[in-house]
């Protein structure tokens, strides 16, 4: 049976990986480069990472945008989607563990006072620093979604006290949970480790701006997992310059690339890795993205809908 064509457009992800591991779960479904398609007229499914302006045009016949990533910030807000096609973004448990595992090592470089052992080994110095117990050192996650759910479960698992954060109020065994704005000044100012994990909305862009910023524990640290537009970047920066804020694990920026110039780079507090704290994995995507194709192909709404109105 035809399950019809899926049209693929990413410039960080293979296409020939992602057509072996799709056609591997659907041996019968025809994958075409969007970008390069000679009828997009034909494509039923577009699965899509930052696709340029106007792609889905002369898609008529299009039934599902699948978003190749969790993050669908760079998707819904745009004015040339198709009307009334259901977005669905990539949930998976080894995505989620990927980001787990980045997010429990941020954690504990900085719970282990690591940046300041790997300044010491540089200036040659033995700078010996009593360790501190997980249960004295508090952790908060802001973002309890597919992502952040694991890694604060993760976290809670290596002993640390563990909060969580959401819009609605979650239940994770071992996280002490709460939700709502008004609910988060509270969360950070008793946070020695803030991990930020929500996704860019309309109502979280500069959600950390200067004065919550401000908020959170002298000397505690910052990790954005997230988007760099969560964050008033140049006030973060000042905040760790000056010590208020005592390091920062960063993997993404206002402006990716960040800058050459940029002054967070030349920092002995922050750690900077480039957008990669997780990925979308094809081997283990596929077989969800996979039965939503055949969920739309029956006519039914594919799992995994984001709300466009939302944000996520
Ligand atoms: P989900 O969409 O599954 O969950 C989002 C979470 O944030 C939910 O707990 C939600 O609350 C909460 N939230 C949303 N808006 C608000 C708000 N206004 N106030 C309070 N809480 C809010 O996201 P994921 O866990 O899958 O991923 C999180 C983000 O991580 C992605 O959006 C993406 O930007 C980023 N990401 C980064 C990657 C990287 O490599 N750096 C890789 C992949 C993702 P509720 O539970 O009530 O809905």
């Amino acid at each position: 049976m035809s399950v019809g064509t899926l049209g693929f457009y990413s410039d960080f992800d293979d296409f020939q990986t992602w057509k072996q591991a799709l056609q591997a779960q659907l041996p019968a479904l025809r994958v075409v480069h969007a970008g390069q398609a000679e009828r997009p007229e034909e494509i039923d499914y577009a699965m899509v990472w930052k696709p340029p302006q106007g792609i889905f045009e002369r898609m008529t016949k299009l039934r599902l945008i699948i978003n190749l990533g969790a993050g669908v910030d760079s998707l819904v807000g745009r004015d040339d989607l198709p009307p009334n096609i259901p977005i669905t973004r990539i949930t998976d448990p080894q995505m989620a563990r990927m980001m787990a595992g980045y997010v429990l090592f941020a954690v504990i470089r900085h719970a282990r006072d690591i940046p300041h052992f790997e300044q010491a080994q540089r200036a040659g110095r033995w700078a010996y620093r009593h360790p501190r117990s997980p249960e004295d050192i508090t952790v908060a996650v802001l973002g309890l979604g597919q992502l952040g759910a694991k890694a604060a479960h993760e976290i809670q698992r290596q002993g640390f006290r563990t909060l969580g954060w959401s819009r609605s109020l979650a239940q994770i065994d071992g996280v002490e949970c709460s939700a709502g704005m008004e609910t988060l000044d509270a969360v950070i100012g008793q946070a020695d480790i803030v991990v930020l994990m929500l996704p860019l909305t309309p109502q979280t862009r500069q959600i950390f701006d200067r004065e919550r910023l401000e908020k959170m524990r002298p000397g505690a640290a910052f990790v954005n997992v997230a988007r760099g537009a969560l964050v008033d970047q140049a006030a973060l920066t000042e905040l760790l310059q000056s010590g208020r804020i005592g390091a920062a694990t960063l993997d993404v920026f206002e402006r990716e690339p960040l800058p050459a110039e940029d002054a967070l780079w030349q920092m002995p507090n922050v750690l900077i890795t480039p957008h990669l704290a997780s990925v979308a994995i094809p081997s283990s995507s596929a077989k969800q993205i996979a039965a939503n194709i055949l969920r739309v192909a029956a006519g039914e709404l594919p799992d995994n809908i984001i709300e466009p109105s939302r944000g996520y």
